[in-house]
C-alpha cells in the first residue's frame, strides 16, 4: 500500500507541465520552431555573470571539503548575515542573520512555513489568481486552502473578500505580489487595507493571522511600479523568497524564509519553520549555492527583456482585440479568453500550436496565462496565430 494522496500527486501532472511535455512532443513533429511555447515560467536570460564567476572562484579556491560540507541547519551563519545586510540596506531595517532560514527554493520556504504554523483545524486564505502548488503545500501541511477572488477589474485584493474569508481558523493568508499569473503587483493602497483587515480580525479572534509573502519576483517590476516592502505594511509578515527568478537560477534551488523579530511569537515562529525543515528532510539548502546567493544577492539578471516581451504582447493583443491584464512585474500576462471556458480555449490555441495555460488551475476561469520569458522573435512569429485564434471565434 502507500498513501493515496501521494499516488494522486505523484501520478497526475500539474496542467503546466502537461502542456509542457505536449509542446516538446508535438516539437519533435512540426519542429521547435513551429510551436509558441508559453507554458512555463523558465527564466530566459542567463544568470548575472557574477554567478558563475563565484562559484568558479569558490570551486577554485576554497577548501573542497567544507565547501561541500553540511553548514548548519538553517544555513550558514555568514551567508545568512551577508543575506541580512542586504536586506537592511534596501529596505532600512535591522534584520539578523538568525532570523532567515535557508531553504531549497521558495517551494521549501513555503513548506516550512505552513508546516511550521498549521494546527488541527486550520487555514490559510489564499487570494486567486494564484500559484497552484500552494493548495498542495497547504494540505500537505494538515491544513484547508479557502480561496477567495479579487476585485475582478485589477485583480487587486479585495478587501471585503478577504475580512469575509478570515475566521477564528485562518492562520495565515499568502501574497504573491508581483504575481504568478498574472503580473499584478499589490498596491501599497491595496495592502494596507489587507493590513487592516488582518490586525482588526486577529483582535477579534484574539491570535495573530500571519502574512505568508511569496517573493519570488519581487526584483523584476516595470517602469512606473514598485513592489511595498510588505513587513513595513504589516507587522506580522513573514517573507519566503527565493533566488530562482532574480538570478535565473531555478534549478539550483535556493531561497530563505524571513521571520522578522517584529513578528509576534517571532522567536516561537522561527524554530517552528526550523522544526518544519527539520521534519520535511529541508535542512541545509545547497551549500555552494547558499554561498553564491550571499555574494551575489544584490544582482539580478538583466530582466529587461521581460519588459519587451510585456510591452510587444500587450500592445500586439490588444490591437488584435484581445483583452488582458496589464503585466506590472514578473513574466506573466493574463489574457481573458474571447469564451467563457478557458479549457476549451486553451485547447483551440493548440490547433495554432499556441501552448497557452487554462485559468481555472489558478482559481479563476475564463482566463489563460501566457508565460513570456520566451525569445521576443518567437512571440514576434505567435503573433499571427494569435490574430487567427481570435478570428475563428468570429
Ligand atoms: N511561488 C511562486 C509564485 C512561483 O511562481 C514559484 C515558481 O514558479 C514558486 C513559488 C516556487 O519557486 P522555487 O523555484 O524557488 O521553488
Amino acid at each position: 500500500m502507500v498513501s493515496e494522496r501521494m499516488l494522486g500527486l505523484g501520478t497526475a501532472r500539474s496542467v503546466i507541465r502537461e502542456l509542457f511535455e505536449y509542446g516538446k512532443q508535438r516539437a519533435a513533429v512540426v519542429g521547435a520552431e513551429n510551436i509558441f511555447d508559453f507554458s512555463i515560467g523558465n527564466p530566459s536570460v542567463p544568470p548575472p555573470p557574477q554567478v558563475n564567476e563565484t562559484a568558479i572562484r569558490l570551486l577554485q579556491t576554497e577548501d573542497s571539503t567544507a565547501l561541500h560540507g553540511y553548514t548548519s541547519a538553517q544555513g550558514d551563519a555568514g551567508v545568512r548575515k551577508a543575506i541580512a545586510d542586504n536586506l537592511n540596506a534596501r529596505y532600512g531595517t535591522d534584520y539578523t542573520g538568525d532570523q532567515l532560514y535557508m531553504s531549497v527554493g521558495a517551494a521549501a520556504a513555503l513548506c516550512c512555513c505552513f508546516n511550521g504554523l498549521a494546527c488541527p483545524g486550520d487555514e490559510f486564505v489564499v487570494i486567486a489568481p494564484y500559484f497552484p502548488e500552494y493548495k498542495v503545500f497547504i494540505e500537505g501541511s494538515g491544513a484547508a486552502m479557502r480561496l477567495i477572488q479579487p476585485d475582478p477589474d485589477t485583480l487587486q485584493i479585495d478587501p471585503e473578500a478577504l475580512a469575509a474569508a478570515v475566521g477564528p481558523h485562518t492562520k495565515g493568508v499568502v501574497v504573491n505580489s508581483p504575481n504568478n499569473p498574472s503580473g499584478v503587483i499589490y498596491t501599497e493602497e491595496t495592502l494596507k487595507a489587507a493590513a487592516a483587515v488582518l490586525e482588526a480580525k486577529s483582535a477579534q479572534y484574539g491570535h495573530p493571522i500571519y502574512l505568508i509573502s511569496d517573493e519570488p519576483y519581487r526584483e523584476i517590476v516595470f517602469e512606473g511600479y514598485s513592489v511595498p516592502w510588505i513587513p513595513h505594511i504589516y507587522k506580522d509578515t513573514i517573507v519566503c523568497y527565493s533566488f530562482s527568478k532574480s538570478l535565473s537560477l531555478p534549478g539550483e534551488r535556493i531561497g530563505y524564509v524571513l521571520v522578522p523579530s517584529q513578528v509576534t511569537n517571532s522567536a516561537r515562529v522561527y524554530a517552528a519553520v526550523a522544526g518544519a525543515g527539520r521534519s520535511l528532510g529541508y535542512v541545509n539548502a545547497p551549500s555552494l549555492f547558499q554561498r553564491v546567493a550571499a555574494e551575489c544577492c544584490g544582482l539580478t539578471s538583466d530582466t529587461s527583456i521581460y519588459e519587451r516581451n510585456a510591452k510587444l504582447l500587450v500592445t500586439s493583443l490588444r490591437e488584435m482585440g484581445y483583452q488582458c491584464i496589464q503585466p506590472q512585474g514578473a513574466f506573466y500576462l493574463f489574457l481573458k479568453c474571447p469564451e467563457p471556458d478557458d479549457k476549451a480555449f486553451s485547447l483551440r490555441a493548440r490547433d495554432y500550436d499556441l501552448l497557452l495555460v487554462p485559468g481555472v488551475g489558478f482559481g479563476m476561469t475564463g482566463w489563460v496565462r501566457l508565460a513570456f520569458c520566451v525569445q521576443t522573435e518567437m512571440i514576434q512569429r505567435a503573433l499571427p496565430k494569435f490574430r487567427e485564434l481570435l478570428d475563428s471565434y468570429k
